[in-house]
């Protein structure tokens, strides 16, 4: 099967559980065991939150996108955000690291999000934005 999707939404908490059931309805169609719902789920609601609360600071104005398509049962899915941009990506990346302790972040967003996709890459440019590309 083939399908394709793009979702924009501003930058506001709210959305986070707006694209994670949106998400999941869209891969309903394969048929995923409730593990991989769940796993896919933990992924969209990491990079969506980070772009929100970190790419934009929760602004409320800018606009948040996920890309999706399916082809033979591989998903492929890109989190943009067009906000502040990571520093380092590859100490953003090593687990236990946060720019947000005061928020209480954890810093295993992106620990949780290797370990569940087959695949991560971040691209990041400061000041421009980040995209997040998986597969799973
Ligand atoms: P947790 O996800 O456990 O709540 P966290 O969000 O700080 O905590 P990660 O998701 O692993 O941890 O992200 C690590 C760091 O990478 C963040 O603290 C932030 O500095 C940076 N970061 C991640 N995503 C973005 C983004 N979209 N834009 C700007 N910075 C980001
Ligand atoms: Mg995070």
């Amino acid at each position: 099967m083939k399908n394709e999707l793009t979702l924009s939404f501003l930058a506001i908490e709210e959305n986070e559980a707006l694209a994670r059931m949106a998400m999941t309805c869209f891969i309903t169609p394969l048929d995923p065991t409730l593990e991989e719902i769940s796993e896919f789920k933990t992924i969209v609601s990491e990079a969506v939150t980070n772009a929100i609360i970190h790419g934009y600071e929760c602004d409320g104005k800018s606009l948040v996108t996920i890309h999706a398509t399916i082809e033979d049962r591989l998903i492929k899915m890109t989190v943009k955000d067009e906000g502040m941009g990571i520093f380092d990506v590859e100490q953003a990346m090593e687990p236990m690291f946060t720019t947000k302790p005061q928020m209480e972040r954890s810093g295993m967003g992106f620990t949780i999000m290797e370990s569940f996709a087959d695949c991560i890459r971040v691209d990041s440019t400061l000041g421009a934005g980040t995209i997040v590309t998986f597969e799973k």
